[in-house]
């Protein structure tokens, strides 16, 4: 027997005050102004923010008219209806095979979760049977370079790592021996840090680009790693890495916790006007190995709800 709860139990527990406020505005009798007043409070106490709360509102009035309904928890089941539509296009599996080696680039600011969550990544690919290999581009750190090392360990895969190395460099280091080994997977890791805001931007952009001249075509991902605590910073953060990377995907961590969660559909909305969506790989519901999920809009909708 184990005690170790099911992950969806963790992010229900993670998200169970948001879920609480907002079925709280449900559990009247009256379909009225002051049920939509309420519930526009909620989910932007939710951190959905302004436009994402418009959205929504605007999209369950609607509903509401279409399908006539009458009492408030008709109207619950319209809004999970709604927040499940609109998160559905970032519902994508990351896919690897088209390329050997897949070359996915990670960022995302310090202490969002990225070692931890290419940790994890490495661990479900490696799973699945990809030969992975890690590249240690955070060379600034020799804390990240450490931390990164003991997950390899931990999943027995490679790394390339150099004390105090260009990043660019050691990243063009382990694409051409990822090349040359045959690896399925090369995953670098990447700074984060957040004071010098511009160089590191310049210094993302230049691994981005070093990656390509040692492989054409890649990086054929470029995945943000954002804290889904951090609220409407998290979208912040979103947009300012697509704008200097183009981002291919991301990855929300630290949902088990006292996350809101109301981030996603604030990053659903963003992402429709984008035209392409950038879809969210997975999501963080713990600090084990195993503890990353595929995203799933209908559920992650009914956990926001409960
Ligand atoms: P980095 O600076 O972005 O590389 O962040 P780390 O990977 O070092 O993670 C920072 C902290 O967040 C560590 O204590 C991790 O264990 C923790 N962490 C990362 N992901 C999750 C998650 O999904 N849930 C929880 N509860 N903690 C997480």
């Amino acid at each position: 027997p184990t005690d170790r709860r099911s992950w969806l139990d963790r992010l229900k527990s993670g998200l169970r005050k948001t879920g609480s406020s907002i079925a709280q505005v449900f559990t009247g009798t009256r379909i009225d102004d002051a049920l939509y007043e309420e519930l526009e409070a909620a989910l932007l106490m939710a951190d959905a923010g302004v436009a994402a709360t418009e959205h929504l509102l605007a999209d369950l009035k609607q509903r509401v008219k279409d399908t006539k309904a009458t009492d408030p928890a008709a109207v619950k089941a319209l809004l999970a209806d709604g927040i499940a539509e609109l998160l559905k296009p970032l519902e994508q599996s990351l896919q690897i095979g088209q390329h050997t080696p897949t070359v996915i680039m990670v960022a995302g600011v310090n202490g969002a979760g990225k070692t931890t969550t290419i940790g994890k990544l490495t661990r479900h690919l490696s799973d699945h049977g990809a030969q992975v290999l890690l590249a240690a581009a955070d060379t600034f750190r020799a804390a990240a370079r450490e931390q990164l090392a003991v997950w390899a360990d931990r999943n027995r895969v490679q790394i390339v790592s150099q004390e105090g190395g260009d990043p660019a460099a050691v990243t063009f280091d382990a694409v051409t021996a990822g090349k040359a080994r045959g690896c399925d997977v090369v995953i670098a890791d990447t700074a984060g840090r957040l004071a010098t805001q511009i160089h590191l931007m310049d210094e993302l952009k230049k691994v981005k680009r070093v990656i390509g001249k040692a492989m054409d075509s890649a990086p054929h991902e470029v995945l943000l790693v954002v804290d889904g605590n951090t609220g409407q910073n998290a979208l912040t953060q979103v947009k300012a890495f697509d704008d200097a990377l183009g981002l291919t995907g991301l990855v929300v961590t630290k949902l088990d916790g006292t996350a809101k969660g109301g981030v996603l559909a604030a990053i659903a909305l963003w992402s429709r006007q984008r035209g392409t969506p950038v879809p969210v790989y997975f999501i963080g519901v713990g600090e084990g190995l195993e503890d990353l999920q595929t995203f799933n809009a209908r559920e992650f909708a009914r956990a926001l709800l409960e």
